[in-house]
């Protein structure tokens, strides 16, 4: 096993499936491909978005943007939670820590008490974000990896298993990256995570492998440490 602690970032979108909002079957669906990478025993820590339920920018226009994006903080703990639910069911010791405090069903965000879950197993599912407007979770990916002092991060994409040099589902001609130099990819707009979230992994030289969660056995590929994905470092 390479990489001994990670954090994961999860779409929101990863559990809606074809439906809407959250929905059970796939929620299931992708907490067993997180039971699988948990098994190897990494330490798994995951930051989940809330895309499937609201996005501040885009469904907030005409609103205060920040009340906008509190919502959405909001939908990552709805978020959270589900996955809490079927990780659970399926025997994953996990806890919920939360930026934005709602102390009735999370914990609240406390970072030494995060790095014991870890140590002892738990996989810890961040909500809310970073508890702040006017970024996403991908910021709070990089922002609770760093301090979580993960390996890297591991940003889950769903049916694109890399970073390419055009979108491959529109220009079959894209190619695909093995390796990618954080300069490369900010110089060049590639799709990786948020501008703002890969600087922040630039400046302290956090790695992130940007890979396809969905293809059979991909996360746990990665963390054996696969070739696999787009991997983005210094
Ligand atoms: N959000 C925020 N601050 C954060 C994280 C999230 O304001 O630190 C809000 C923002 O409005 C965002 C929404 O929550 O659009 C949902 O998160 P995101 O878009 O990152 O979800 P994903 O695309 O990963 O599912």
């Amino acid at each position: 096993m390479k990489y001994k602690r990670v954090l994961l970032k999860l779409s929101g979108e990863f559990l809606t499936g074809d439906g809407f909002g959250i929905q059970p079957e796939a929620t299931k669906t992708l907490a067993q491909e997180v039971a699988k990478a948990h098994a190897l025993g990494t330490q798994l820590a995951i930051v989940v978005g809330g895309g499937n339920l609201w996005r501040g920018a885009r469904q907030g226009v005409g609103m205060d943007r920040a009340t906008a994006d509190y919502i959405g903080m909001l939908g990552t703990i709805m978020n959270a939670l589900a996955l809490q639910d079927a990780l659970e069911y399926l025997g994953v010791p996990t806890r919920v820590q939360t930026a934005l405090t709602i102390q009735q069903v999370a914990e609240p965000y406390i970072r030494r008490r995060a790095l014991r879950h870890l140590e002892k197993g738990r996989v810890v599912i961040f909500g809310g974000g970073t508890g702040n407007p006017f970024v996403t979770t991908d910021t709070a990916a990089a922002l609770r990896g760093l301090e979580m002092n993960v390996d890297a991060v591991l940003m889950a994409k769903n049916k694109v298993d890399g970073v390419y040099d055009d979108d491959p589902r529109k220009n079959p001609q894209a190619t695909k990256y093995d390796t990618l130099t954080f300069h490369d990819a900010l110089v060049k707009g590639l799709q990786v995570m948020d501008g703002t979230a890969m600087t922040l992994c630039q400046e302290q030289n956090l790695s992130i492998i940007v890979f396809d969660m969905f293809k059979e056995g991909s996360l746990e590929g990665v963390i054996r440490g696969e070739p696999i994905g787009t991997l983005v470092h210094k």
